[in-house]
């Protein structure tokens, strides 16, 4: 059970029973007042300590700002679940042009913030390293603090390409399918070209430390990889952390892969993922993290960790945390723009010639909180979980589904039923994982209160 404030705790039937019918005992009572469920009036210190801890719930973090810029969307690869109806590598008119160039720089120069990640994804990026260059001048004078992310396929390498990565604040995020022949099959189409990703990542890797460099696998549910061999393929390059992913139902991926719209298979086999996890963890004494579930039971366990933008509450779009496409079109997210790349519905809120359509972001706001959805305020997890309404026009042309019945719902309530599962578990090599993922010695039982 958990409050709106994110406290939690584990009680049996029988409460929950008592809880229903109003007859609390003593017992329960006292232990709800020790540990700030209740207050006996409005101001007193407990209303108060609870009201501010409702609050943190609810800040997110201002002061710096997280852009995706796509300054092509060309690419030399074609991968089965591409969202972004990339463009061919010889096609005109998939690129800024000097005009939408300058636009950006404004653009970015008007961002209320001194902090800013900027994530180049595409298309291929590296394709355009001379408008990567332009932005990353630009943003290093205009910023105190600037973080770049350059998402890329890997497949070509050149002396210019290393010499911008020798940057310390430039970072690689990558696509590693797992095994050789999944990688081929998802994302190069040939032994040969999959040889030059592991070359070319090997050589980024030794370049740049694994500390600046992170990649991800999609799981193609029709054919995914065996646990064991993807997280071989992993280690095999010192990865300490995978996220896990399945096909999203987004763009001209559903073409290729209609059954990503209601994969039912994913929550099993996550489940299966992190048990093979946990228990290679503990036979090796080596650690590999699942992130996605680390960042779940560290937003359980604290306010705060709300620096992954898929998941946070509330997610309100703004000019900060915004996506350029190659157009100059402004969208609020990634999602965002491949509905309107499959022309389903247009979310752009605005572009870099006429600014942001404050209209339409105070349109699409109310959908991007969770605190008064009918299912959300009866679920122990909403302090913790989000709200995707684009996923939910993706898979189901609107967004008024109800919760349960979204694929967002249903795989974040497997997510955290596994991750309190993992918490409350006991189990020496759960906790041997659980310890590494959040940095403590030991799981004290502050972390695992029971109500008996
Ligand atoms: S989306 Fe589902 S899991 Fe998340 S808070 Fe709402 S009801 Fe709970």
């Amino acid at each position: 059970m958990a409050d709106d404030t994110g406290s939690y705790f584990l009680a049996d039937r029988a409460f929950v029973d008592r809880y229903a019918r109003d007859e609390l005992n003593r017992f329960d009572a006292d232990f709800l007042s020790q540990r700030g469920h209740t207050f006996q009036k409005t101001g007193d210190l407990a209303h108060t300590a609870f009201l501010t801890r409702w609050a943190q719930r609810q800040h997110i973090g201002g002061g710096s700002a997280y852009v995706i810029l796509i300054p092509t969307l060309r690419c030399d690869l074609k991968c089965s679940y591409c969202q972004v109806s990339r463009a061919p590598v010889a096609a005109k008119g998939f690129d800024w042009d000097e005009q939408t160039l300058e636009r950006i720089l404004t653009f970015l120069d008007d961002l209320p913030v001194d902090e800013i990640q900027i994530e180049f994804q595409g298309g291929e990026p590296f394709l355009r390293l001379d408008l990567l260059r332009a932005v990353a001048e630009y943003a290093r004078r205009r910023f105190r603090r600037v973080r770049f992310v350059v998402c890329t396929n890997l497949q070509t390498l050149d002396a210019d390409i290393l010499a911008f990565l020798a940057s310390e604040d430039v970072l690689i995020s990558t696509s590693l399918d797992g095994p050789h022949q999944v990688h081929t099959r998802n994302r190069t189409g040939t032994s040969e070209l999959t040889q030059v990703f592991h070359r070319n990542l090997a050589r980024v890797l030794d370049l740049i430390g694994p500390d600046r460099v992170s990649a991800l696998p999609t799981i193609d549910m029709e054919h995914p990889p065996v646990p064991e061999e993807l997280i071989s393929a992993y280690e095999d390059f010192g990865f300490t952390s995978i996220f896990l992913r399945p096909v999203n139902y987004q763009g001209f991926a559903r073409k290729s892969h209609p059954s990503a719209r209601a994969s039912e298979s994913w929550p099993g086999y996550y489940r299966d993922f992190i048990d093979t996890l946990i228990v290679r963890n503990a036979r090796s004494g080596r650690v590999m993290e699942e992130f996605y579930l680390a960042h779940c039971l560290r937003r359980i366990l604290a306010p705060g960790a709300d620096n992954h933008t898929d998941l946070r509450n509330p997610n309100i779009p703004t000019g900060e945390n915004a996506v350029i496409d190659f157009d100059g079109l402004i969208y609020p997210s990634d999602e965002a723009r491949m509905l309107a790349r499959v022309r389903q519905v247009d979310l752009s809120i605005g572009n870099v010639a006429d600014g942001l359509d404050h209209e339409k972001l105070a349109l699409l706001a109310p959908s991007h909180v969770n605190n008064f959805d009918p299912d959300c305020i009866h679920c122990p997890y909403q302090p913790f979980c989000g709200t995707d309404p684009i996923d939910d026009l993706s898979r189901n042309g609107r967004i008024d589904v109800p919760r349960h019945e979204s694929w967002f719902c249903q795989r974040h309530l497997a997510v955290f039923d596994l991750a309190i599962e993992l918490l409350y578990s006991g189990d020496p090599a759960v906790d041997f994982t659980l310890c590494r993922w959040l940095g403590l010695e030991t799981l004290p039982d502050a972390l695992r209160p029971v109500l008996s």
